[in-house]
């Protein structure tokens, strides 16, 4: 098998052409972040926002020519609008590498057919914040709700395990993904897209603009709430995501223990400042009660999460407790809400759902009451 190397890849890719300027995409500067690792080959195309739908076709292309090299094993492209919107154009380059580029919009535009979209958000990783979305997402659609599920943790999707989902999305109009379905719930996540050894290379801006396009270019259908898991942490890609994103509102999840405590509030500010109400708090690993005896203790100082959702003025919405049951349920693709619908655990999950699904109501009918309304005389 041949060696593969950057001079090969971008040799390639000249004959691509921007159907817009007519320029090959590699003197019109527009591949950005080539990697390559033992024959996996990914990068993004620069594109402006305002023509991203419109350049599928190119991203195709420009994918399958390099898949066509010999020693291309798989090659991801993603179309990223990494500059920042300029009232005229030509847009800009970004001035230095460190720069975080786009400017982001104030709100995204909403996603047709979807009701709702709501955040699960935590201060770091590791705390349970996906596993808690992913029982929240399966409590909703047991209360009844038509409801969809998008790994928004691109870094380390976790979603196609969780949720025992193989296999790759198709795409029946030849624009838009298929979201794939299980337990009634609706996915889509960047590891239905990429091999399990790909590099996960997104920098920034890049991170971003490849989630807003893994979002609206899946046909969700009609849902009555999205729940997208967020990746963990408080940083630039987190907040410019819950900018640009038409969120309803945000849930924290924390475990007990301080330090944990002190990023729970990070999150919680980060919202606060971008305008998206944050519906409470959840507690996870919040105690532990042995598997033998069934005695509860309390590993950290538990109800750390319940008095500072009271001195943040936030809501608590419920404490899961660590037990093995959850984490072999969730991480075996059968989590505990569809694995033991008539358990303790999985009834925590559907009380807590039931009760951001009346926040979700409560926060609709109060935007609607908000919105101008236009008179006609
Ligand atoms: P995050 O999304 O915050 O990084 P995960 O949801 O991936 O965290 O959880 C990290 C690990 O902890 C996983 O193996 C998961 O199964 C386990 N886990 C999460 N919540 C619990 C819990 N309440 N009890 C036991 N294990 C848990």
């Amino acid at each position: 098998m041949a060696d593969i190397n950057e001079q090969t890849v971008l040799g390639a890719l000249g004959n691509v052409k921007d159907p817009i300027s007519g320029n090959d995409i590699v003197s019109a500067g527009m591949v950005r972040g080539l990697q390559m690792k033992d024959g996996h080959v990914a990068f993004a195309i620069e594109v402006d926002p305002e023509q991203g739908p419109k350049m599928e076709p190119l991203r195709k292309e420009a994918e399958k020519t390099v898949h066509a090299l010999d020693g291309v094993l798989t090659a991801t492209v993603v179309l990223t609008a990494e500059k920042a919107q300029q009232p005229a154009e030509p847009a800009p380059q970004p001035t230095s590498p460190g720069s975080t580029g786009a400017a982001p919009q104030p709100t995204g535009n909403a996603l047709p057919g979807v009701a709702s979209i709501i955040a699960v958000a935590s201060g770091k990783g590791g705390v349970g914040k996906s596993t808690t979305a992913v029982n929240l997402a399966l409590g909703l659609a047991a209360a009844g709700k038509k409801v969809g599920l998008m790994d928004a943790d691109i870094y380390g999707p976790s979603m196609p395990r969780m949720m025992g989902i193989t296999g790759q999305p198709v795409s029946n109009d030849g624009k838009n993904l298929e979201a794939m379905e299980n337990y009634g719930i609706k996915v889509m996540s960047i590891g239905f897209l990429v091999e399990d050894d790909t590099p996960m290379i997104w920098r920034g801006p890049m991170v971003q603009s490849a989630l807003e396009q893994m979002m609206r270019d899946v046909n969700w259908g009609e849902l009555d709430v999205l729940v997208v898991d967020m990746p963990p942490g408080t940083g630039d890609a987190q907040l410019t995501m819950a900018q640009r994103v038409p969120l309803t509102g945000a849930i924290i999840v924390s475990t007990p223990q301080d330090i944990a405590l002190l990023d729970a509030r990070k999150g919680l500010n980060m919202f606060r400042k971008v305008d998206v109400p944050v519906f409470g708090i959840i507690e996870n690993m919040s105690y532990f009660t042995c598997p033998h005896c069934g005695e509860r203790s309390e590993i950290f100082a538990h109800g750390g999460a319940r008095e500072e959702a009271d001195r943040l003025g936030c809501d608590f919405l419920g404490e899961i407790p660590l037990d093995i049951e959850i984490r072999v349920t969730s991480d075996g693709g059968s989590p505990i809400v569809v694995s033991q619908p008539d358990g303790e655990h999985a009834k925590s999950y559907k009380s807590i759902a039931l009760e951001v699904a009346g926040k979700i109501e409560t926060t609709l009918a109060q935007q609607e009451a908000d919105a101008p309304k236009i008179v006609i005389q």
